[in-house]
């Protein structure tokens, strides 16, 4: 039933690079010059890095409490709240972990459960997959996640099936789509700023992308984070705010394990140069980072943001 359904994001709102318009019951986020009336959002993908990047077979290991736990400590640090976007087969290993996070203020969303990119499996088993990780979460911290993450940002053209299916389910905003061009993720022409889908009650809450020279570049999470300078982040960032939109930021507890590959690699598995360079280098910048950026804007959780909406 669900293959026959289209979905497709609200034609009235403004391409990429544009000046931000308003949209029906959304003017709030399209106004510009509102960069102070309202916080960014921090959001951790609660995941180990194993089944993240090297595949949905991976068993999950248990340097992923290490990692979430440092993050909580930089958050905590700071005075700021997060969202955490939980893969429920974590969640399922360690169940106190994510109690700890829910305990200490944070917004608890999901991940899904086995992180199969939506690209790679059928409506159905989408389906399936996200009611898993409500029941898991729900059982948990005691309520339904009101925000889902794709995996690997696999919301794309091919897959937008998914926002009804998850609207049916219960949810009430995605933060799947990049609206940046990338070989493996991204929906190049969906809008930088929060909106409707159209098609469902779906809210979206893409990713923070750049505006420049009439392309939308990913600035502002995980390994571009990582790699690139921070002040590159933070000077986007006030730029995406001076437009009137939040940037919804992201980041993952492994890239805190400065050691992590290392030990992963020691513990058998085999990762290859290009993926140890990539994913590896400045994992020891990261931390400080990361405070420098907490330190430079004010951030909330997703579902605090949206709170009028949802
Ligand atoms: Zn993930």
């Amino acid at each position: 039933m669900h293959e026959a359904r289209t979905s497709s994001f609200d034609p009235a709102a403004p391409a990429p690079g544009e000046a931000a318009e308003a949209l029906p019951g959304m003017d709030y986020w399209c106004r510009p010059g509102a960069a102070t009336a309202f916080a960014n959002v921090l959001t951790i993908d609660l995941e180990d890095w194993p089944i993240a990047v090297l595949g949905a077979h991976h068993e999950v290991t248990g340097r992923v409490v290490e990692n979430t736990l440092r993050c909580l400590q930089v958050l905590r640090w700071h005075n700021v709240k997060a969202t955490f976007f939980v893969l429920t087969k974590v969640a399922q290993r360690y169940g106190d972990l994510i109690r700890e996070v829910h305990a200490a203020g944070h917004e608890i969303a999901s991940h899904g459960h086995g992180h199969q990119l939506l690209t790679a499996i059928t409506p159905r088993q989408f389906e399936d997959d996200v009611r898993r990780s409500i029941d898991i979460l729900g059982e948990l911290v005691g309520c339904r996640p009101l925000g889902y993450r794709a995996p690997g940002f696999s919301i794309v053209e091919s897959t937008r099936w998914a926002g009804p299916i998850l609207a049916d389910l219960g949810f009430k905003y995605s933060s799947s789509v990049f609206p940046i061009r990338h070989r493996r993720y991204g929906i190049p022409g969906a809008p930088r700023q929060i909106h409707r889908w159209k098609n469902c009650r779906l809210i979206e809450c893409p990713l923070a992308a750049y505006a420049c020279l009439g392309r939308n570049l990913p600035v502002a999470g995980g390994g571009y984070f990582r790699l690139l300078p921070g002040a590159v982040a933070r000077f986007a960032i006030h730029r995406i705010n001076s437009r009137g939109i939040p940037a919804i930021l992201y980041m993952h507890p492994y890239e805190l394990d400065v050691d992590g590959i290392r030990e992963h690699r020691l513990a058998g598995l085999n990762v290859g140069w290009w993926r140890r360079v990539t994913q590896g280098l400045f994992r020891d910048r990261m931390e400080g980072r990361l405070h420098r950026l907490l330190e430079s804007s004010r951030f909330t959780t997703m579902r605090e943001l949206l709170q009028d909406l949802i």
